[in-house]
């Protein structure tokens, strides 16, 4: 088993612009929002149980899942929500054991956008967030989903804090800066990894 870190940060804070930068420098990104959509593919069985649980309104003309119809039908009804955890969260958990498992690197990046808010920390061996200020996150937010101020506000308030996500961090990267400026830390922490994966390594 590869060594995980396992990278976070709120919305807008830049994970997807950071492992990027770990990808290019060689790291193994493994996904888990790619994973948590893979689960629910066309012909899948979780996207079966689906349309037999909620009807055929929960899919798309094309036949994929209508994520906005899904998030609404469970928003108001907990029962409904932890029906679908059940369905999902073990399919989920498997194949990201696959791919953790089967990675051919010294460490794997694990990108977990919820990783604070669904208590995933212990299943890696070092959380790297990705740190900016609210009025930041905001701005990039609004911009790349082309929402309002106030939508973009809500889902910040339902997510973790900054303060709940750095309780956790073993390292941070500030990403206030120019995309540029995370370059150097990206470089110094891939580093930092393989040096701690190899002595991982040597202690198994
Ligand atoms: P996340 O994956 O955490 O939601 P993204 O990596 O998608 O965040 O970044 C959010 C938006 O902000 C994207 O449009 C991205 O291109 C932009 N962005 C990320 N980092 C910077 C930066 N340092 N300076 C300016 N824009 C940035």
């Amino acid at each position: 088993m590869a060594y995980i870190v396992a990278l976070t940060g709120g919305i807008g804070s830049g994970k997807s612009t950071v492992a990027d930068t770990f990808a290019r420098f060689g790291a193994t990104i493994v996904d888990a929002d790619v994973i948590a959509r893979q689960v629910v593919e066309p012909g899948t069985t979780a996207l079966m149980a689906i349309v037999q649980h909620f009807g055929h309104d929960i899919l798309q003309p094309d036949g994929s899942l209508n994520r906005s119809a899904l998030r609404q039908r469970i928003f108001s009804n907990p029962h409904e929500k932890t029906w679908l955890n059940q369905l999902l969260h073990p399919l989920i958990h498997q194949e990201t054991q696959r791919l953790l498992a089967t990675a051919q690197s010294p460490y794997v990046l694990w990108v977990v956008p919820l990783l604070v808010e669904n208590g995933l920390q212990d299943r890696a061996n070092r959380v790297l967030v990705i740190d900016v200020d609210c009025e930041t996150q905001l701005t990039r937010t609004m911009i790349r989903d082309g929402i309002s101020r106030q939508q973009a506000m809500n889902i910040l308030s339902a997510q973790a804090s900054r303060e709940q996500r750095l309780a956790i961090a073993d390292d941070v990267i500030n990403n206030s800066g120019t995309a540029q400026e995370i370059e150097p830390s990206v470089a110094a922490l891939h580093q930092r990894y393989l040096e701690l994966a190899k002595s991982a390594t040597r202690q198994d």
